[in-house]
């Protein structure tokens, strides 16, 4: 299971894992917060009106949910994931400090491994760069960043993002793979 705050990398290292390692089941997340150009249903995530994500819930769809960044809802569908486990992938969940939480208390077998920037600064360069994220969002984003720094000390792991591919590297050999070996 992997958190870590805002433009830290989560998404790249953990897309680059679902694309060179088939053992590994990436969730995809219900979110009500709209798609952002170039996203695609079902591939980022599955896009949600409130009022479907309302009745998500109370069908007892979630292993957890969170209200993230104080405004859209983000949601790990429980039944895909318990798919996945029996077919013996490798489940790797990308979500915040909240969801972690639950899941840990949900699972406690599962690792819970926290993505790190390799320096605040470089966080907000990541963040202001990618552009996608109004200044008030960006702030909303960085206030919440603060609070999940401070909470690495819960995580089984760290992983610092200097390289997106030496770092998922190092996660998956926290998840209990051997990373492939490559060139250069
Ligand atoms: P973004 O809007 O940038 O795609 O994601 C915002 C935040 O929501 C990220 O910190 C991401 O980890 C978190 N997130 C994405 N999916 C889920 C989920 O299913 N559950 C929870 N709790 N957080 C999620």
């Amino acid at each position: 299971m992997l958190a870590g705050p805002t433009a830290v990398g989560k998404g790249t290292v953990s897309t680059y894992i679902r694309d060179t390692y088939p053992e590994v089941w990436l969730s995809v997340s219900a979110t009500t917060r709209p798609a952002r150009p170039g996203e695609q249903e079902g591939v980022h995530y599955f896009f949600k009106s409130p009022e479907e994500f309302d009745r998500l819930i109370e069908e007892g769809a979630f292993l957890e949910w969170a209200i993230v960044h104080g405004q859209n809802r983000y949601g790990t569908l429980r039944a895909s994931v318990e798919e996945a486990i029996a077919k013996g992938k490798s489940v790797l969940l990308e979500i915040d400090l909240q969801g972690a939480r639950q899941v840990k208390a949900a699972m406690p077998e599962a690792r819970f491994v926290f993505l790190a920037p390799p320096s605040w600064e470089e966080m907000v360069r990541r963040l202001v760069g990618r552009g996608t994220e109004s200044p008030e969002e960006q702030q909303a984003r960085l206030e919440t960043a603060k609070i999940e720094l401070a909470a690495e000390p819960e995580f089984d792991f760290t992983v610092v993002n200097d390289d997106v591919r030496r770092a998922a590297d190092e996660l998956v050999s926290l998840m209990g793979l051997t990373p492939h070996a490559r060139q250069s």
